[in-house]
């Protein structure tokens, strides 16, 4: 009997919730609210309900679900499959891995979103064939996943690659970490949106409208998001400086823009290479599943770890 696993990814407002062929193919689909209001308890339980349920829908449609991979955002500790911090969620030292091992009765494994993410663009992405890939994903906020030989690399604390907190503009943009000139702070989709909606007194423009009057030549909208690319550039230079790898690949939601980001940001990376060699930089291939893929992923790496 055909064989699939259980993949969650789990983020601050909705659940992208799939069944996994071996071979990283979706055979089903489905997405729910995180509803993270009602508190870590209840979130828990609803990501282990909709677990089960995907285990029961497998064996409906003659599959056998054989594991489960969980992605979920914060701190994550995968060694002992425990949910450390999220801001967003509200995970305080959950064990997560466990608690769905027990719930499923199969092998359970317990990932950090953007990281499985990387592994996803990785091994079946725009990193495809490359043995040293890194991943950044831009939206409300920044953070990046380093893949080396199709394996991830999660840090001594399961806090790698905090690339969004990296300084690159000292003294600038508070940032929510407590820092100033993080990344995150002049680069993210949010903060692109709030420094045009501040200089343009136009309230509630988002990255999206920055990247489309840039585009068509408006003049404040092309200085911030010129901005914005530079401070990117000297972000992924201090990331290249660090691992060296052979592509960038530009996921989330800023990846949006396309040529728009990933053009000016190349020239921006060139100018500024001295000693480094260039990293090829690609947009992202596998959009918002990435982290559901690649949760599939760290499953099955499971399995193969215990055989
Ligand atoms: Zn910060």
């Amino acid at each position: 009997m055909s064989q699939a696993v259980v993949a969650l990814d789990v983020g601050g407002t909705g659940m992208k919730c799939a069944l996994v062929r071996p071979d990283g193919t979706v055979h089903h689909e489905e997405r729910h609210p995180t509803r993270a209001e009602r508190g870590p308890a209840a979130v828990t339980e609803n990501i282990l309900e909709i677990a089960e349920s995907l285990a029961g829908k497998a064996r409906a449609d003659g599959l056998t679900p054989v594991a489960a991979g969980i992605a979920v955002p914060g701190v994550v500790d995968e060694v002992t499959g425990v949910a450390v911090w999220s801001s967003n969620v509200g995970f305080r030292d959950v064990p997560l891995r466990d608690l769905a091992r027990q719930r499923l009765g199969m092998p359970a494994a317990l990932g950090h979103d953007v990281r499985v993410g990387a592994l996803a663009e990785a091994r079946l992405g725009a990193g495809r064939g490359r043995r040293h890939v890194l991943f950044v994903a831009i939206g409300t906020g920044i953070a990046a996943g380093l893949v080396v030989d199709g394996s991830g690399y999660s840090g001594a604390h399961g806090a790698a690659g905090e690339l969004g907190h990296v300084v690159v503009r000292p003294g600038g943009t508070p940032c929510g970490c407590g820092l100033r000139g993080c990344l995150e702070a002049e680069t993210s989709a949010k903060s692109i949106g709030r420094k045009y909606a501040e200089l343009s007194g136009e309230p509630g423009a988002t990255a999206f409208d920055v990247a489309t009057r840039a585009a068509a030549g408006e003049e404040l909208a092309r200085k911030v998001w010129q901005d914005a690319v530079e401070a990117l550039a000297d972000g992924l230079l201090t990331a290249q400086a660090l691992y060296d790898v052979g592509v960038i690949v530009l996921g989330g939601g800023l990846a949006e823009a396309g040529d728009d980001l990933l053009q000016p940001v190349r020239a921006a990376l060139a100018q500024r290479v001295t000693f480094h060699r260039p990293p090829e930089i690609v947009r992202a291939e596998l959009g918002d599943t990435a982290g559901c893929l690649g949760a599939a992923l760290l499953a099955l790496d499971t399995l193969e770890e215990a055989q």
